[in-house]
């Protein structure tokens, strides 16, 4: 790799141009690593803290909200017999979440 500035010859572990000082763009500083593809605000059922279906974690999870609080407010909508329906739809179109890849064995 060369610097971009004076066009020297560097170490591919050089972070400073050795001859401008330049600081160099390496490939490991530009990286920056992927957020979990099924925790970035995607409208997923978790496969653990579920208490029914993993509605209520569902949007507790993809809107930051707590899953306490949902809970509370959809168990008491259901006595009114509003979200009980909602709540079957919501178990019938929100995707499951995609099993997690195992972790790497040693
Ligand atoms: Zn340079």
């Amino acid at each position: 790799m060369f610097c971009t500035r004076c066009g020297s010859k560097l170490e591919p572990t050089a972070r400073f141009c050795s001859s401008c000082g330049a600081p160099v763009a390496s490939a490991s500083s530009a990286y920056a690593p992927p957020s979990p593809p099924y925790t970035d605000g995607r409208l997923v059922r978790p496969r653990n803290n579920r208490m029914i279906a993993g509605v209520c974690a569902a949007f507790a999870q993809a809107y930051g909200w707590d899953v306490a609080i949902v809970r509370i407010v959809v168990a008491v909508l259901c006595l009114t017999g509003v979200s009980a329906l909602a709540y079957v739809i919501a178990w019938i179109i929100i995707p499951e979440e995609p099993f997690a890849p195992l972790p790497p064995q040693n």
